[in-house]
């Protein structure tokens, strides 16, 4: 049996498209040309999103094919979930120490010569001055 030959590589490429142009207007039509996060009229002009996104689906081996983890966004809508995905992909850097207090010798004393209380010690009150 002859095995058949595979479709040459513009073909691939033009029903690869043309089935992203009918699944794109299928959820768009789906959603009734609304965003879907913050109901705001898109017209056709709205972008088709991954609810789980893909990376998060390669990991757990999910399809990226699947109609029903798509949905229906506004260009502002979809850049933030894009950006809070990536956000939450990075990873994690140590806080910087640049900022953190040094201990510092002879500052108690010098806070305590310039009139500042000890930390551990409530203020002063202040002083009442009678006329
Ligand atoms: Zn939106």
């Amino acid at each position: 049996m002859a095995r058949r030959d595979p479709l040459p590589r513009t073909q691939r490429i033009l029903q690869l498209s043309a089935w992203r142009r009918d699944v794109r207007a299928l959820v768009a039509l789906r959603a009734a040309f609304r965003c879907e996060h913050c109901h705001g009229f898109t017209g056709m002009d709205g972008e088709c999103d991954h609810i789980v996104s893909r990376r998060k689906l390669a990991e757990t081996g999910g399809s990226p094919w699947d109609t029903a983890n798509l949905q229906w966004l506004c260009p502002g809508c979809h850049s933030r979930k894009t950006a809070a995905e990536r956000r939450a992909a990075r990873p994690q850097r140590p806080r910087s120490t640049l900022h953190a207090r040094a201990p510092i010798a002879g500052r108690e004393a010098f806070l305590a010569a310039a009139g500042f209380p000890a930390p551990d010690q409530p203020p002063s009150p202040a002083p009442v001055i009678v006329i």
